[in-house]
């Protein structure tokens, strides 16, 4: 039997399956064709890079030098264009046919370029590739002002780190308010408010209809009601869509995505698999990392012997975007239902909160302008545990002593904390009692905080607690 796997696409998902499956089996073949050239780096950091926080050699994933000294196939730099499930071999840009025993598609998404007039000027780039922000970083070293195409999480990070470099920046977003598919529209008002005053003009409602250009440069953008608002570098942060063309093209089922079952296997092919964005499970594409490395590691599990089954995951939005605190899960929008709904809104101090509770259990929540409660929102949703009866806790720290100044210790070991590294409480205590005491320790040892970082909030308040407990619990024999 052939056990080669050959695995598309090198982004987030594909590189966390080649460590995945060697970290389980030394001998397993493996190939990874990327079309990008550069090493496998952590796309959701890309947002800090822009804003001028981390560097662009510091969000490398996998070492270039690991793939040798691993023996690992990697071929960076290398588009497949074609799949052949009859003959089982995929076929790279420059003709080279390669076999396969396991196929992996990981090709993760491509963004949306509306069709419209303009767009393909130079200075309009679309916010996706490393490759893109050294782009949007170069050009607005020279620019007077930059329009942000779209208003939802990577369009306000791209605009919050263009105004950080004191480049004049409006956002056009089309839908009514602000990141809509995450937030109600009162939510959005307040954010739209906390990122003007950030320096950041934002225009909701509004329709792009192209983009001006002399000489071939942009010079501007015109919406539908005539206006034109001129800028000299244009970010387009209009959507995403998978990467399906070679599936399809391979006919595979595709929808939005590449249709997998709970193996996360093709519905129509056993050995042909697709992970991260350019998959759908039941019905849902993740555009998140949390889903991709779960993925991953589900693969990993199955394609060395194991019997793990994927059944979706939960999704939290967490702004990385200086001077804005954002955290965002589940239903946030509900029509007249039977769920409770307990909120506070201070837009003037733009804070807005809000939990959505059914049957007992946070089904959604908003947090904005402060979040120190999001990391018990999140246990709380992940688990789907109840929800104390002390809802004032939900909201706010330290209002009654069954509040999240807590949370750490209410956490079970068993619950994941790092969702993007499937890390436990337990394993971060683990960290700790072998001498752990930083963020920065768990990260060395665990990878949590690491993906998204939508943990460090918990994983510094376990930290906290568990030093609190040093003197009464110093040892794994006064574990409780
Ligand atoms: C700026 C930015 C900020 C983000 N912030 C967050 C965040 O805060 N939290 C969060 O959870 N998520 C965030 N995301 C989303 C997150 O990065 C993605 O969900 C994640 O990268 C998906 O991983 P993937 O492997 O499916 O796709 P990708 O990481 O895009 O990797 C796909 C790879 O496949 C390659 N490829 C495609 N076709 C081929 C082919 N035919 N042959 C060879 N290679 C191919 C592509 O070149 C690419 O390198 C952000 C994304 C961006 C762009």
């Amino acid at each position: 039997m052939n056990r080669h796997i050959v695995i598309v696409g090198n982004g987030m998902a594909g590189s966390r399956l080649v460590s995945e499956l060697r970290a389980r089996d030394r001998n397993l073949r493996i190939t990874v064709f990327g079309a990008e050239a550069a090493q496998p780096y952590n796309r959701v950091l890309l947002s800090n890079v822009l804003a001028g926080v981390t560097a662009p050699g510091d969000i490398g994933l996998t070492d270039p030098a690991w793939y040798a000294a691993n023996g690992v196939d990697a071929r960076l730099g290398q588009e497949i264009v074609a799949i052949d499930r009859e003959r089982k071999t995929v076929t790279c840009a420059d003709g080279t046919v390669t076999g396969y025993g396991t196929l992996v598609l990981a090709t993760g998404s491509a963004p949306v370029v509306p069709p419209l007039p303009g767009l393909d000027a130079e200075g309009v780039v679309a916010f996706r590739t490393l490759g893109d922000c050294e782009a949007i970083i170069r050009l607005a070293g020279g620019a007077r002002s930059a329009v942000v195409v779209g208003g939802g999480l990577l369009g306000l990070e791209a605009a919050r780190g263009l105004a950080g470099r004191d480049l004049p920046v409006t956002v056009v977003h089309l839908g009514g308010h602000l990141m809509e598919r995450q937030l109600d529209a009162e939510a959005g008002g307040v954010l739209q408010r906390t990122i003007g005053d950030l320096g950041v003009r934002t225009l909701v409602g509004a329709r792009l209809t192209g983009a001006r250009a002399e000489s071939g440069r942009v010079t501007g953008i015109e919406l539908d009601d005539g206006a034109v608002l001129p800028a000299d570098l244009v970010v387009l942060a209009c959507g995403i869509r998978p990467e399906t063309g070679l599936a399809r093209a391979a006919g595979l089922t595709v929808d939005r995505g590449v249709v997998v079952d709970d193996r996360l296997r093709s519905i129509d092919d056993p050995d042909v698999h697709a992970i991260g964005e350019c998959a759908q499970h039941q019905g849902t594409v993740y555009g998140l990392v949390a889903p991709a490395w779960e993925q991953a590691r589900i693969l990993a599990d199955l394609l060395t012997g194991g019997d793990a089954r994927y059944e979706g995951s939960r999704q939290v939005t967490r702004l990385k975007a200086a001077g804005i605190e954002l955290a965002a899960m589940g239903e946030t929008t509900l029509g007249d239902d039977e769920a409770e709904v307990v909120r506070f809104a201070d837009p003037t101090r733009g804070t807005y909160k809000k939990v959505v509770i059914r049957d007992d259990r946070l089904v959604g929540a908003i947090l904005l302008g402060e979040t120190t409660t999001a990391g018990l929102l999140t246990q709380l949703y992940d688990r789907a545990a109840p929800v104390p009866s002390d809802r004032l806790g939900l909201l706010f720290t330290g209002l009654s002593p069954a509040t999240p100044t807590e949370t750490p210790v209410r956490i079970p070991d068993a619950a994941v904390v790092c969702h993007c590294n499937n890390v436990s409480k337990g394993r971060i205590r683990a960290c700790w009692e072998e001498g752990a005491r930083e963020v920065a320790d768990i990260a060395t040892m665990t990878r949590a905080t690491t993906g998204c970082g939508g943990c460090r909030d918990t994983v510094e308040g376990i930290l906290e607690w568990l030093g609190t407990q040093e003197v009464t619990f110093p040892t794994r024999s006064g574990r409780r």
